[in-house]
């Protein structure tokens, strides 16, 4: 397997993305890698800290390694936005190939040092690092102060800190929207001409394929999905329960990942070569 700046260099050679996708359990865990397994293509498996703590972080590492071992899939392991350094300094050296630091609700010059300082730590470990620059309103939040993400800054902070990756604010946010989101392509194409980090979009549940297949051409390298995956998993299983007595949850349970694979097998065609 690559690492995932190997990845990022290659992506930019094909014009493409990976797609990052949030797990909660062995349920999404395997619904992810069977999807990747069947369309034959590499994924980012992401936990957040929310996660990690329902998990703990040995059996967050042992069940991704184990799983992507299982299924044959290449899966950079990845943690998705943290706060807290304790825990990335943790994740680093457990094993995770990737760890997002957010620091993007500090101001910049904030921004800039907190990164700088996961960079440090990442640095001999070889693991991915990606910061936030700009806002993406998280699940909750308003989003009518968004603040979209600057070339002249981006391309400063990306010089500054030595981050590979960075997650862009040019019109997305976090969890479910009520109207068809309108990305900003022109923004994102002058970032990705300002900057050389791979440029990842948060909250990829619910923009068309059409908006997300644009954004790549003008430069976005990850496309994060989690939203989608805990919605379908639970409302299949409301579904389910409701025309069943059986209390088996091995029988229950297989529905579920299979409804959420499919969701992640669309979502996949997005960055299959022959769409792209
Ligand atoms: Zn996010």
């Amino acid at each position: 397997m690559l690492s995932l700046q190997e990845k990022w260099r290659e992506l930019d050679r094909l014009n493409n993305a990976v797609l990052a996708i949030n797990f909660y359990n062995f349920e999404t865990l395997s619904s992810i890698l069977k999807a990747a397994k069947r369309k034959q293509l590499p994924v980012i498996i992401q936990a957040t800290r929310k996660t990690i703590q329902y998990l703990g972080l040995d059996v967050t590492l042992g069940l991704a390694k184990s799983a992507r071992k299982q299924y044959e899939v290449d899966a950079w392991l990845h943690l998705d936005h943290a706060t807290d350094l304790d825990l990335i300094r943790q994740c680093i050296k457990g094993g995770f190939d990737s760890v997002m630091i957010d620091a993007s609700e500090q101001p910049y010059r904030e921004n800039i040092e907190t990164t700088e300082k996961v960079v440090e730590m990442a640095k001999p470990h070889r693991v991915n690092v990606e910061a936030e620059l700009g806002y993406v309103a998280k699940m909750g939040q308003s989003r009518e102060k968004i603040r979209f993400t600057q070339p002249d800054e981006a391309k400063i902070f990306v010089e500054q800190t030595g981050v590979d990756a960075l997650a862009v604010a040019i019109g997305s946010a976090h969890g479910f929207y009520d109207k068809e989101p309108r990305l900003d392509l022109e923004l994102l194409g002058q970032i990705h001409d300002a900057t050389p980090a791979a440029l990842v979009l948060h909250g990829g549940s619910g923009i068309p394929p059409r908006q997300l297949k644009k954004a790549i051409k003008k430069g976005i390298r990850k496309i994060n999905v989690a939203t989608e995956i805990k919605n379908k998993f639970i409302g299949s299983l409301k579904s389910e329960l409701q025309h069943t007595d059986d209390i088996d949850l091995r029988n229950i349970f297989p529905e579920a990942i299979k409804e959420v694979q499919h969701l992640i097998e669309d979502k996949l065609d997005i960055v299959a070569r022959e769409n792209s």
